[in-house]
């Protein structure tokens, strides 16, 4: 048992709730003319996703509502359910029960329900179609549609074929592939124009910013040649001025050293200098005497040398008389000169004496007369020259004195002179010492200067080049040797050129070319995208395709061989079958011009759906007759033609139910009852629900519903018969 129940509310002329039971076999729904049997069948084609208000036998949606009758208010909601027995899992869900439900509203509002939860109607079909159930084919077949196989043109036979054999929902799948490769090619499209349109603009952005592109590698490369040009540079003057600390310090400490010795050697000489003034106040002091007591012994030995003179005279006079007294006078005068010179040129009293008593010697001859002179003059000039003599003495004993000290004082000065002499060499030296000190750290301030300098310098350089000093330690640059770093100053030169000539860079325009870039990537990767997309949808139509294609095909055949075998039974001879209509692969209609607008995608979906787009002809030809058109059939010859179709079709697959409304109107009694026989035949395999007007099919039904209008004018179910 598959159909288990069908639940009607307001559906049509259901005013009221109704409920039909169907049990496995034939469910037979009997009753007058209009008494709404026929609303039944629509409410099962209803569920099981019709959407064609026309289909339904209603002019628009609301149609299926039950409109009122005299005795009855007309309702604004339609419900029904089918109940299904999902036991042997033909939904492939996990529920026993699957009840499928829809409702209607009169503003049109639909609603949808698989077991009570509420789903869109696309879940109804995809789930009915998973099932081979549909309203495409030939499940419900409806009043005055017995024929509907010969009815039907070549595509709807292939479809009525497809949903009995559960090709649909590949079909489904097939259709919903190529609507997204469509759309993929339609959107590749819009990607390709959307590129089309941003290339050009791409190109001249880039155009404008090519030449800066290379400036952010001029720029990294320009700032690591200035960090180890500069960081090089720094790192040299910075050794060079801080190596000259060590020395500056040491020189400094070593002035300090020598400027106390100076201070000390000072000292010193001020010491020594302090003991001159005493010695040589003395010297000056007595060799001033000395002066002084030779003066007086000069004077004394001048008198000796008058009184020498006079005694040689008085003695003469004493012994020869009395003399000329004119060459006398001369003649003294000239000894006095004579000894006056000797004394002071030098020579002692003696010599004076001895030299005057020699030239009054030869003066003997002038003083030739003897004068007689008183006596006692010799004693008394003799007496003045010992007292005379005896000053002389004191005198050169004071002078030898005066000589040993002077000599001695002399000794003393010599001493001091030495050590001032010393001393103040010693001075000098150390002066000479501080001196040459200061001269040498003099040079270390100036060469520490000139450093100083050039680190400015380099500090001024560094600013120009538009760097912050504290980046430009060599902490991470590279030290450059002398010939490294004339190298690199060429190249940091050649750079900045470079980058100079490359001009400042347009920040908007890099902006806007970097996003139309990104842009254009992104479209580049969506064309990518949509390619993959489009060759997965070109494998998954081929396949579903390929699939459809062999199951089809493969079914054909035994249909056609069960047709056959129907016809002939119906027909008692001749033969039947269904063909291929290759000719009409190009499928017309409603999707013309969407075809037109995407070429590509079509021809792909046309060569992959080729084969299965192909319709299904009828060729027959009946006993005795020599029929080629369908067309010139009779009623019940359509009939029995279609029946032949159908029964051929559920025999090779059978679907879980049919659903025939008067589907044996047009047939005669004894094809009435064949029929009968037929369906009850078939009941093994599957339900059957027909509506009907003939007895022979009735009483092949096993459960027989009748249906009656009531008073109030709304259809009312009967259970008439159980089996
Ligand atoms: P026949 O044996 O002649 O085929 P039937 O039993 O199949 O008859 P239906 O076609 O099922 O009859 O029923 C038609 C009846 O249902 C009509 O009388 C029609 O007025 C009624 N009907 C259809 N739609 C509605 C509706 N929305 N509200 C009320 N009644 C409706």
């Amino acid at each position: 048992m598959f159909l288990k129940r069908l639940e009607l509310n307001g559906f049509k002329s259901f005013a009221g709730k109704t409920v039909l039971d169907f049990p496995k076999g034939v469910t037979a729904i009997v009753g007058p003319n209009g008494s709404g049997k026929s609303n039944v069948i629509d409410a099962i084609r209803w569920l099981l996703g019709e959407r064609d208000a026309k289909s339904l036998r209603g002019g628009k949606i609301e149609d299926l509502i039950f409109a009122g009758t005299d005795g009855k208010a007309k309702l604004g909601v339609a419900a029904a359910a089918l109940i299904f027995d999902n036991s042997s899992k033909f939904f492939p869900v996990d529920f026993n029960e699957v009840e499928i439900k829809r409702q209607i509203a009169r503003d049109g509002e639909s609603s949808y329900f698989i077991n009570k939860s509420e789903v869109r109607l696309k879940d109804i079909i995809e789930l009915l179609s998973k099932s081979r159930l549909g309203t495409k084919g030939v499940i419900v077949v409806g009043q005055g549609n017995s024929d509907i196989f010969i009815k039907a043109n070549p595509v709807e036979r292939r479809e009525m074929v497809e949903e009995i054999l559960g090709l649909r929902e590949f079909r489904i799948k097939k259709e919903e592939a190529e609507r997204k490769l469509r759309n993929t090619f339609i959107n590749t499209d819009k990607v390709k124009a959307l590129i089309e349109e941003v290339l050009p603009h791409l190109r001249f952005l880039k155009k404008q910013t090519a030449k800066w592109e290379r400036r952010s590698e001029v720029e990294e490369q320009l700032e690591i040649l200035e960090k180890n040009f500069f960081g090089s540079k720094r790192a040299e003057i910075e050794k060079n001025f801080f190596g000259l600390d060590p020395k500056e310090s040491e020189l400094s400490k070593k002035e300090g050293l020598t400027r106390r010795e100076l201070r000390e050697k000072e000292e010193e000489l001020k010491k020594v200098e302090d003991l001159e003034p005493e010695s040589r106040a003395l010297l000056v002091k007595i060799r001033a005497r000395r002066e002084e007591v030779l003066r007086k012994k000069n004077v004394a030995e001048k008198e000796l040398g008058g009184l020498e003179v006079r005694l040689l005279m008085a003695e003469k006079e004493e012994e020869k008389g009395q003399v000329d007294s004119g060459k006398a006078v001369s003649f003294l005068e000239e000894v006095f000169k004579k000894a006056k010179e000797v004394v002071e040129s030098g020579f002692n009293v003696d010599l004076a004496v001895a030299l005057v008593r020699k030239i009054a010697e030869g003066g003997e001859k002038i003083f030739s007369f003897s004068e007689k002179r008183e006596a006692g003059a010799v004693e008394e000039i003799r007496a003045k020259q010992k007292k005379n003599y005896e000053e002389v003495d004191i005198f050169d004993r004071e002078i030898k004195e005066i000589n040993a000290k002077e000599a001695g004082l002399e000794r003393n000065l010599e001493k001091f002179t030495d050590n001032f002499k010393k001393a103040f060499t010693e001075v000098e030296k150390v002066k000479e010492e501080v001196n040459r000190i200061l001269a040498e750290k003099n040079k270390v301030v100036l060469e520490k200067e000139r450093w100083n300098f050039k680190l400015q310098e380099l500090k001024a350089q560094v600013e120009q080049a538009g760097r912050s000093w504290n980046t430009f330690s060599l902490k991470d640059a590279e030290f450059l040797r002398e010939e490294e770093l004339i190298e690199t100053e060429k190249k940091i030169f050649k750079l900045r050129g470079e980058l100079f000539a490359m001009g400042e860079v347009d920040q908007a325009l890099v902006k806007e070319a970097k996003e139309t870039e990104d842009r254009h990537n992104f479209l580049v990767t969506q064309i990518a995208d949509l390619l993959k997309a489009s060759e997965d949808l070109k494998e998954m139509i081929r396949n579903l395709a390929e699939k459809i294609h062999e199951e089809f095909n493969e079914a054909l055949v035994l249909i056609n061989k069960e047709f056959d075998k129907f016809f002939k039974m119906m027909f008692k001879g001749g033969h039947a079958k269904l063909l291929l209509r290759k000719e009409e692969v190009v499928a017309e209609g409603e999707e013309g011009e969407e075809r037109k607008e995407n070429e590509e995608a079509e021809k792909v979906i046309i060569k992959e759906a080729r084969d299965i787009e192909a319709g299904l002809e009828i060729n027959l030809s009946l006993p005795k007759k020599k029929v080629t058109n369908l067309e010139v059939l009779s009623g019940g010859e359509r009939s029995l033609v279609s029946l032949a179709a159908l029964f051929g079709l559920i025999s090779v697959s059978p679907p879980p139910f049919l659903v025939l409304d008067e589907v044996d109107a047009p047939l005669d009694e004894k094809n009435a009852l064949r029929f009968a026989e037929m369906i009850k035949d078939f009941s093994e395999k599957l339900q059957f629900i027909v509506v009907t007007h003939n007895r022979a099919t009735m009483e092949a039904a096993d459960v027989l519903y009748g249906v009656t209008l009531g008073e109030d004018g709304a259809s009312k179910v009967v259970s008439l018969k159980l089996s």
